[in-house]
């Protein structure tokens, strides 16, 4: 069985296929907002997907061949953007939900922006970073044709950095013979990055929670969160909890994690994670499972790891009043269900997680213009954004009494709908 067999018995026995959820989502959002069942088709299908293989020679002289895609879901907006995913478990059905995603995010934050997504099938632990440069570099060869600053425009998402960044936007001014910052976003700050953009995700991510306070009345101050997930999103995200005064009591990876009923010390936590040690060595805390992590007593729930981790087998243990999803697609159908029936508060994650998106957009727009901003200004920018969404979501929801998740997606739809009526291609 290859790896992406595996991945496909996996998605259809135990997970829900990532793109009929999306697709269901879509559908009952259009009825409830009273749309015509033609704006679900124009919605459901991704304008372009293209599929690459990336050959790399490995460090023993062999060739292995890797498989890439690149989803563009709709560009009526503007271009279309979003990251570029490098893990074993991608899928084409993957990538297509999540560029869908990606434009209901820009569209709920108002940015002249569609929705993209990339991703390559690869562990990026078993490859050298030599191997990990070559792959880079030939993925963006090979979708050079589709993306450009006026077309599609990448950027970091699941085991993607600035270095990745990096030689990705190097290769593609190779190729055209002159530097185009604007081409891909989440840089390198020297090469054109943007302040702000390293943390933009777990900003939003606790702009949104601190929202979500104020609506449930929740003092933050005395508040405990708990943490699946310490890459960028997560480690950031608790650095603003703590900032805020919220005790994170618990923080996993994949691996594993920790626990302190009295709050984790974050600084000295993200300083041990800095070269590259594990939450889960970390002695000065509790060691904790993943399993364990979802029936902690916690006030906040923050999965900002990768999809289906909220299901029916975890969502029964759930105690918290606020579910943040920094995660794309962290929650399956069943398992938010279950968070409905526990009336617990869910900033879903095409809002929760959007500011990474919206400080993206803010580097391509100092890249278009060669001209760049302070980090006060970004920060600035990016909280009148994510205060902006939540407050329409919120609205939204209020107004149909419907849940955060189906009142987000309405808000996007209704912003695309706009762009489909000007376009005449409804009517
Ligand atoms: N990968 C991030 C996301 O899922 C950021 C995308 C971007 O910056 O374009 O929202």
């Amino acid at each position: 069985m290859t790896q992406n067999d595996k991945v496909e018995a996996d998605i259809t026995t135990h997970n829900k296929n990532p793109l009929e959820i999306v697709k269901e989502l879509l559908k009952s959002s259009v009825e409830d907002l009273g749309f015509n069942e033609n704006i679900y088709h124009l919605l459901k299908k991704p304008i372009r997907v293209l599929e690459v293989s990336l050959p790399v020679r490995m460090d023993d002289g062999n060739i292995r061949n890797f498989t890439g895609y690149r989803s563009q879901h709709l560009d009526i907006l503007g271009p279309t953007k979003g990251g570029i995913r490098f893990h074993p478990n991608v899928h084409i059905d993957e990538v297509k939900a999540l560029s869908i995603w990606m434009s209901l995010k820009s569209a709920i934050l108002d940015l002249p922006l569609g929705g993209g997504k990339g991703g390559v099938i690869v562990n990026p632990s078993e490859l050298s970073e030599r191997e990990l440069e070559e792959l880079s570099r030939t993925y963006i060869r090979k979708i050079t044709p589709i993306i450009g600053p006026q077309k599609d425009i990448p950027a970091p998402d699941v085991n993607t950095s600035p270095t990745v960044m990096g030689w990705m936007v190097d290769e593609y001014d190779q190729l055209r013979g002159y530097n185009i910052p604007g081409m891909l976003t989440g840089k390198p700050i020297i090469i054109g990055g943007s302040q702000g953009r390293l943390a933009a995700t777990g900003r939003g991510v606790v702009l949104t929670i601190r929202e979500a306070a104020k609506v449930l009345k929740m003092d933050l101050s005395a508040s405990t969160a708990a943490l699946q997930g310490f890459g960028n999103v997560g480690s950031m995200t608790a650095k603003f909890l703590y900032k805020l005064g919220v005790k994170v009591v618990a923080v996993t990876n994949a691996k594993g994690g920790v626990y302190d009923k009295n709050g984790l010390d974050i600084p000295e936590l993200l300083s041990f994670v800095k070269d590259g040690r594990s939450v889960s060595e970390y002695t000065k805390a509790d060691p904790l499972t993943n399993e364990d992590l979802f029936g902690l007593p916690v006030d906040i729930f923050i999965p900002a790891a990768i999809e289906n981790q909220i299901t029916k087998n975890t969502a029964p243990a759930i105690q918290a009043k606020i579910v943040a999803e920094a995660a794309n697609g962290p929650t399956t159908p069943a398992g938010d269900q279950i968070l409905e029936e526990k009336n617990i508060f869910v900033i879903p994650d095409i809002l929760c997680n959007a500011g990474g998106v919206t400080v993206s957009y803010f580097e391509w727009v100092q890249n278009e213009m060669n001209y760049y901003w302070k980090e006060e200004e970004v920060n600035k920018k990016l909280e009148e954004r994510m205060v902006f969404g939540f407050e329409n979501v919120l609205k939204m929801r209020e107004e149909k009494n419907i849940r955060m998740r189906n009142a987000a997606y309405m808000v996007g739809i209704n912003h695309i709908v706009k762009a489909l009526r000007a376009r005449s291609w409804i009517k």
